[in-house]
């Protein structure tokens, strides 16, 4: 199996060349198709087996081209450095379209990445805090949203996010994808994807 095989366009095939992926790791097999068919999926997959590649390539060729201002993929993460590699992933893999990324986390003063939202992104990157301060302040519009991913949603639970994940679930389109990953299955993975999947396709590596 090889990338071409997913039907990626050129852009995103250069990309994947450029960055030196010769060959789909197991989880990006099984997890790719299913999200271009546009079903929901429920990945277990532990970081260093390329999950991210696994959501980040699919989204960006579902996504296309940048659309007016407004984002069309929200990413939440549990901490500062998930998000900016998930970035580093979502940047080095979009290079050749016009998709514009802006990663999102606290810790920092909010000013910066508020002005950055106001020049407008099509893929937003975040921690669950953050962005909820960002979005009561008025910085993000959410009615284009088309993509929500929770990465490593067992340490996103175990930090006690769930509430801000609660309050995002609140405010997003009814209508949309949903990609769920975690490191570990447990009872707690297993409620929330029964609340935030609809009829998923389950992946495991
Ligand atoms: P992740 O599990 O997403 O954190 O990825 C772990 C590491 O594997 C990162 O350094 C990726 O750049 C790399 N990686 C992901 N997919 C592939 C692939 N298909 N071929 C080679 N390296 C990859």
């Amino acid at each position: 199996k090889n990338f071409e095989d997913f039907k990626f366009n050129r852009q995103i095939l250069n990309a994947i060349e450029e960055a030196g992926y010769t060959q789909p790791t197991p989880i990006q097999e099984k997890a790719i198709p299913p999200i271009l068919n546009g079903q929901d999926v429920l990945g277990i997959a532990q970081t260093g087996t390329g999950k991210t590649a696994a959501y980040v390539l699919p989204m960006i060729m579902k996504l296309k081209f940048a659309q007016g201002d407004d984002i069309r993929a929200l990413i939440l993460a549990p901490t500062r450095e998930l998000a900016l590699q998930i970035e580093e992933n979502v940047k080095i893999f979009s290079k050749y379209t016009d998709l514009r990324s802006v990663v999102v986390f606290g810790g920092i003063g909010p000013k910066a990445q508020a002005d950055q939202l106001a020049k407008g992104a099509d893929i937003l990157i975040a921690t669950p805090g953050r962005f909820m301060d960002l979005y009561l302040d008025g910085h993000i519009v959410t009615k284009k949203l088309q993509f929500l991913v929770l990465d490593e949603a067992d340490k996103m639970m175990d930090m006690g996010f769930m509430p801000q994940i609660n309050k995002v679930l609140e405010i997003v389109p009814k209508k949309r994808q949903n990609l769920l990953f975690s490191a570990t299955m447990s009872e707690k993975v297993e409620r929330l994807s029964e609340n935030f999947l609809l009829w998923p396709t389950k992946v495991e590596v």
